[in-house]
């Protein structure tokens, strides 16, 4: 099925992420100014490396390394909105925000996830999440103020990490680094624990390849972090995390990544996967021509393994070129590509100088695998913003 063209045709795409960004400069070098008009809109004015936010809790850090402002990446052919996404009226074609209504022909929606809390009572109330650079540097002012604190404790804070996913895997690696040096910088004596991770299966980074996971859980163990395997979290109230075996934890800071959804701004007319928008084979949102699904907001279903595609930057960067060349061809009247799911692997950090890696079934480990995660950011900043851009953030 294709779009009639017409000169005032509205492509409006939400967030400005991994997915959204691709699509948001494939359009812009793409599309004549009399074939559309391209407006993106996100809540923050930056592009976020969510890949890399754990960084932010550890040592020093610099912002130029987890975000980049839109302004340097976009070009003029894309307006951009700093509005927060509330609704979107599939009859009407309206994007409702904060900061007014806005109309669209075709839509983009690449919103990425937000945490799931699984109905667990008590959970988000008393914990903390790591889903943006904002939410980094919250838990990492926490943790300095906990350790300002211990002057009247004089015992190190607990912190207890829920979900053994990459998410908790990172922070744990990132902690295992800074608390020690927390524990010296305040006088404290330190137990050879320094953060524990309680996740409900048997292993961490669950589906992952078995030779990285045993071999990362030894590197995490090695480095004083606990891991409470089997043993999922029923209720959570201050200070204090009670497990479906009946064991009680007491953290002072207890972070939770145990799972991600959709947005919730924009799931209420679509049909739903595993808690994300389903989408058929051209990234369109099943039953709508004009709507268009990316990124961590998608769900569409592995034919291979008949498995949800996992929600990784590879995967949104790969549909995002594919929404923008759909778009493009439904404009024009060629036909659509079909997306087909290709896995890449993933590389695990496990604080400042390890890591583990998988990549395009290469398996590797130790240094060589963190200059590899290096090498795939220097990728990336090319892939966004051209050589200049590579060399002025490398
Ligand atoms: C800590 C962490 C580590 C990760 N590590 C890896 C890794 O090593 N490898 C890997 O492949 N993947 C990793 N991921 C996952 C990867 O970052 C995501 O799969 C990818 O970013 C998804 O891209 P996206 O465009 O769908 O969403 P995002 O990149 O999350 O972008 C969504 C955008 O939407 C904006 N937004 C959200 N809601 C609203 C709203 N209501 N209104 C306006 N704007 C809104 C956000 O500000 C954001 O800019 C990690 C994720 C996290 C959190």
């Amino acid at each position: 099925m294709t779009q009639s063209v017409t000169d005032s045709e509205r492509i409006v795409i939400l967030g400005a992420g991994v997915a959204g960004l691709r699509v948001a400069q494939r359009l812009g070098r793409r599309l004549k100014p009399s074939e559309a008009q391209i407006m993106l809109i996100d809540e923050n004015d930056y592009h976020q490396f969510l890949y890399r936010i754990h960084e932010v809790c550890n040592l020093e850090y610099e912002d130029k390394e987890i975000i980049v402002p839109l302004s340097r990446i976009l070009s003029k052919r894309v307006d951009f909105r700093q509005a927060s996404v509330q609704n979107i009226d599939t009859e009407e074609k309206i994007v409702t925000t904060d900061k007014g209504d806005i109309p669209y022909d075709i839509c983009v929606i690449a919103l990425g996830s937000h945490v799931t809390y699984f109905g667990i009572e008590g959970l988000e109330e008393n914990s903390m999440t790591l889903t943006s650079f904002e939410a980094a540097k919250s838990i990492r002012a926490r943790i300095q103020e906990l350790f300002e604190e211990t002057s009247e404790t004089g015992r190190p804070p607990k912190i207890l990490i829920g979900g053994g996913g990459f998410t908790g895997v990172e922070l744990a690696g990132e902690l295992s680094d800074y608390l020690p040096i927390l524990y010296e910088r305040h006088n404290l004596e330190s137990s050879s624990i320094c953060v524990s991770i309680v996740e409900a299966l048997p292993t961490i980074l669950t589906g992952w390849n078995e030779k990285q996971v045993l071999m990362s859980q030894k590197v995490l163990r090695n480095r004083g972090v606990e891991l409470l395997l089997d043993d999922p979290v029923s209720r959570v109230s201050k200070n204090r995390v009670e497990m479906k075996s009946g064991k009680i934890y007491e953290p002072d800071l207890f972070v939770w990544t145990g799972g991600v959804r959709g947005d919730p701004a924009c799931g209420l007319d679509f049909q739903l996967k595993g808690r994300r928008i389903s989408i058929d084979e051209y990234c369109r949102a099943e039953g709508y021509e004009d709507i268009y699904v990316a990124g961590d907001s998608a769900c569409a279903v592995d034919a291979g393994s008949r498995r949800p595609m996992p929600p990784t930057a590879h995967v949104a960067m790969v549909q995002g070129d594919l929404v923008g060349d759909n778009i493009v061809a439904s404009l024009r009247g060629s036909p659509m590509k079909k997306y087909v799911y290709k896995r890449a692997g993933e590389i695990v950090t496990l604080g400042k100088t390890n890591a583990m890696g998988d990549l395009f079934g290469f398996l590797f480990s130790g240094a060589f695998a963190k200059f590899m995660k290096k090498v795939v950011h220097w990728w990336y900043l090319h892939s966004i913003g051209g050589f200049s851009f590579l060399l002025e953030n490398m």
